[in-house]
């Protein structure tokens, strides 16, 4: 299935219409079909701006907070990403054409295993995805210049934090998993400071502890 010019322009829109206006961010959610990333029964609705279910009782973020997450990293070329929830593969997918390098991170297997096909089929070779745990990060890839959390918890966890390059910038949702979170971004000022600036609310499946079943 590809895109036609006007589903082009409709996620366009619903993007500005958010406040996503930075143009490499427009750029690369220009490229990437999510579509590619949806299958089965809600496959024909990918080109519209909401949320839709996926594999293991997961969800794929609505393309607008997709954009604003992407957009409220200010992700470098040369940067060096974390994302924890793969989910789809949709996210990691967007921050790989704006960043060197993404380490992306799920607790399923059997969605790390998905999210893996697409990369290799659309050719985003800058992508690693891991099964894990991603509260914990990943030390061995740290220290990371930007972090991206697409599941709540309800404070920023802390080995993600230490893992955060000192001038780095996190953006995660917190709160508890049943109410309305806030989409949090936390820059890394020195070896103990961090600044938080909340952006808005929103809501995400939690972060859950240990491996998945699947
Ligand atoms: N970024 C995704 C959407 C993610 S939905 C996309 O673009 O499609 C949130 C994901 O976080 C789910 O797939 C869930 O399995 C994962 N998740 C929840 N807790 C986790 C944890 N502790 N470690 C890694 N992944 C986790």
């Amino acid at each position: 299935m590809t895109r036609s010019a006007e589903q082009v322009m409709q996620i366009l829109y619903a993007l500005r219409s958010a406040g996503v206006t930075d143009p490499r961010v427009l750029h690369a959610m220009e490229r990437i079909d999510r579509a590619h990333f949806i299958r089965g029964l809600f496959a024909n609705r990918a080109h519209e701006d909401v949320p839709l279910p996926i594999p293991c009782g997961q969800t794929i973020s609505q393309p607008s907070v997709v954009g604003l997450m992407t957009q409220a990293l200010a992700i470098q070329p040369r940067d060096k990403v974390l994302e924890v929830g793969t989910g789809s593969g949709y996210q990691a997918a967007i921050l790989s054409l704006l960043a060197r390098r993404v380490y992306t991170m799920d607790r399923f297997r059997s969605l790390v295993t998905s999210a893996r096909e697409v990369f290799e089929r659309l050719g985003l070779h800058n992508i690693t995805a891991f099964t894990a745990d991603g509260s914990h990060g990943l030390p061995d890839q740290a220290p990371f210049d930007r972090i991206l959390v697409t599941a709540a918890a309800e404070d920023p966890p802390g080995p993600l934090l230490a893992q955060l390059r000192i001038g780095g910038i996190m953006v995660l949702p917190v709160g508890q998993s049943d109410t309305v979170q806030t989409l949090l971004r936390v820059t890394r000022t020195g070896e103990k400071g961090f600044d938080y600036d909340e952006l808005r609310p929103v809501r995400f499946v939690p972060l859950v502890e240990g491996i998945g079943p699947e």
